[in-house]
C-alpha cells in the first residue's frame, strides 16, 4: 500500500455541487421549476446528436459508477449500443440499501426529474425504447416525488412517443423493492423486476450483453445518472475539471454514525476523509473522542484516526485500503467496541445473505456464532484464526457482491484493532464494558 499522504484541514466550507445543485432550490413536485434551471435542456440537446456521440462524451468525460463499484457508465454504454438487438432497457438502479447510505434518496425527493431526464438520454443513446426505476420500497418519498416526475414528463412530451418531435419514443416505469439489501445486487434486481426472488445471477454475462427479460440492459445507479443532464449540457472537459484524474468529478458523502453533522457533502473527488469528518461533518458529536471511522458503507473499510489523510476516490482502495465504496463516512467514538461492532456487522449481512451459496450463507452464521462467543469471553485465539479464514474464503468463494465483500469490513476492523478483539480472548476484558461473561447454570 502506498503511503498516505499527509492532509490539513482546509477553511474551505462550500460545496460543489453538480447532482445536488437543484436540492432544496426548487419546488421537486413543478417541472417548471425543473425547466427554468436548464432541466431537460440536456435531453434537447442530445437528441440533436447522434446517440455514438453521446456516448463518446460520457466516455471522455470519465464518469463512473457512484453505486460503489466505479465501473465506467459510458463503455456500459456503449456495450450496450453496439448489440443489435430489436428490445433494450435502461434501468435505474435506486435500491439504496447500503446502511448509512441515503444520497439516492435525497436526490430523488429534491431532484426527480434529473433522473428521468438523463434516463431518457441513455435510452437514445443505447437504442433502448423502456426503462425501470427501481425503487426501495420504504423510501416513499422519493416514490413519490419520481411518480410525479414521470407523470409531468409525459404531459410534456418528454416521454412517451415521438420525443420532442425527434422521432425517438421512450417509456419509464417505477417498479418496487421490499426490503431486501441483495435486490441492490442488479442480477437480483433484474431477476425482481422480471418477478422472481431477488437472487443473483452469474456473471457473465453482464446486463450489457443479457440483462432484463434476457436482453441488452443498461443498468446505472441514481447518482451516476443525475450527473447525466449536466455532462451533456457542459461538456466532458468541464466535468472533468473536477476530482481526480482516475476519478473525475464529484461524490456525495452520507455522514452517519458519531459524526456531528447530519446528511449530506457533494465535493470533488479526491477530498480527505480527515476533511469531511472534521470540516464539512463538524467533528465527532458531543466533541468525544474519534476511535475509528468506516468508510464506504457497511460493507467498507474501517479505519483508524490515523488514516484519516487518505483522499477518497477510486483508487483509494486500491492505492491505501481504505473504500469509497457509497460515499458513507460513519464515525464512532470511543465508546464503542470492536467485538460489538463486528457482531452488529456480521448480523446485518447474515440476515441479508439470499442463503443462494454456501459461501456466504454458512460464512456469514459462523461469523456470527463466533463473535458471539468473543463477545461472551469464550472465544479462544482458534477462534480468531477461523473467523480470518472464513472471511478470506468468503471473499473468494461468494456468488456476488454481497458475500464477496462482508469480509471487508471484517478484516479491517481485525487488523486494525487485533489487540481489542485478544483482550476479548485472553484477558476477557471489553474496553467498552458492553461485552459480558455469561454464567452457565
Ligand atoms: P462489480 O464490480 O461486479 O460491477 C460493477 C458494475 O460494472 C456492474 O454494473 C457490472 O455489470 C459492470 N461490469 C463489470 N464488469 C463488466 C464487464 N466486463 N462488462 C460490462 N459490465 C461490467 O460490482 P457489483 O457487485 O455490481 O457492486 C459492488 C459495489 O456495490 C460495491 O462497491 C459496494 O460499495 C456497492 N454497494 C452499494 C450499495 C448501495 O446502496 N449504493 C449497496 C451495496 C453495495
Amino acid at each position: 500500500k502506498e503511503k498516505i499522504p499527509n492532509a490539513y484541514i482546509s477553511e474551505k466550507k462550500e460545496e460543489t455541487k453538480i447532482v445536488t445543485r437543484n436540492i432544496g432550490e426548487i419546488d421537486p413536485k413543478n417541472i417548471e421549476e425543473y425547466i427554468a434551471r436548464d432541466g431537460y435542456f440536456a435531453l434537447a440537446k442530445a437528441l440533436k446528436m447522434k446517440p455514438e456521440e453521446i456516448i463518446e462524451e460520457i466516455k471522455e468525460s470519465g464518469l463512473r459508477g457512484r453505486g460503489g463499484a466505479g465501473f465506467p457508465t459510458g463503455l456500459k454504454w456503449e456495450f450496450t449500443a453496439k448489440s443489435e438487438a430489436s428490445q433494450k432497457y435502461v434501468v435505474c438502479n435506486a435500491d439504496e440499501g447500503e446502511p448509512g447510505t441515503y444520497k439516492d434518496r435525497l436526490i430523488m425527493e429534491g431532484d426527480p426529474h434529473s433522473v428521468v431526464e438523463a434516463m431518457i438520454i441513455a435510452g437514445y443513446a443505447i437504442g433502448a425504447t423502456k426503462g425501470y426505476i427501481y425503487i426501495r420500497g420504504e423510501y416513499y418519498g422519493s416514490v413519490e416525488n419520481i411518480r410525479k416526475a414521470i407523470s409531468d414528463a409525459y404531459e410534456y412530451g418528454f416521454l412517451g412517443d415521438n420525443i420532442l418531435g425527434s422521432g425517438f419514443s421512450f417509456d419509464l416505469s417505477i417498479r418496487l423493492g421490499a426490503g431486501a439489501y441483495v435486490c441492490g445486487e442488479e442480477t437480483a434486481l433484474l431477476e425482481s423486476i422480471e418477478g422472481h426472488a431477488g437472487r443473483p445471477r452469474l456473471k457473465p454475462p453482464y446486463p450489457p450483453q443479457s440483462g432484463l427479460f434476457g436482453k441488452p440492459t443498461v443498468i446505472n445507479n441514481v447518482e451516476t445518472l443525475a450527473n447525466v443532464p449536466q455532462i451533456i449540457l457542459n461538456g466532458a472537459k468541464w466535468f472533468k475539471s473536477f476530482g481526480t484524474e482516475s476519478s473525475p468529478g464529484t461524490k456525495v458523502f452520507c455522514f452517519a454514525g458519531n459524526i456531528a453533522k447530519r446528511g449530506i457533502v457533494e465535493l470533488p473527488m479526491g477530498v480527505t476523509v480527515k476533511e469531511l469528518v472534521y470540516n464539512y461533518g463538524g467533528g465527532i458529536a458531543g466533541g468525544r473522542k474519534l476511535k475509528m471511522i468506516q468508510t464506504g458503507g457497511l460493507a467498507g473499510t474501517f479505519i483508524k484516526p490515523e488514516q484519516a489523510d487518505t483522499p477518497l476516490d477510486y483508487d483509494s482502495y486500491k492505492n491505501y485500503g481504505v473504500s469509497l465504496g457509497s460515499g458513507v463516512i460513519l464515525g464512532i467514538d470511543d465508546r464503542s467496541c470492536v467485538v460489538d461492532i463486528a457482531l452488529n456487522v456480521m448480523r446485518f449481512f447474515r440476515h441479508e445473505s439470499c442463503g443462494k451459496c454456501t459461501a456466504c450463507r454458512e460464512g456469514t452464521r459462523a461469523a456470527v456464532t463466533i463473535l458471539e462467543k468473543m463477545s461472551r469471553f469464550e472465544a479462544t485465539l482458534k477462534d480468531l484464526d477461523l473467523l480470518k479464514n472464513i472471511a478470506k474464503l468468503a471473499a473468494d468463494a461468494s456468488f456476488c457482491g454481497l458475500g464477496q465483500s462482508f469480509p471487508i469490513p471484517l478484516l479491517s476492523l481485525i487488523e486494525n484493532f487485533e489487540e481489542e478483539f485478544i483482550a476479548h480472548i485472553e484477558e476477557h476484558r471489553c474496553a467498552a464494558g458492553l461485552c459480558k461473561k455469561v454464567e452457565k447454570k
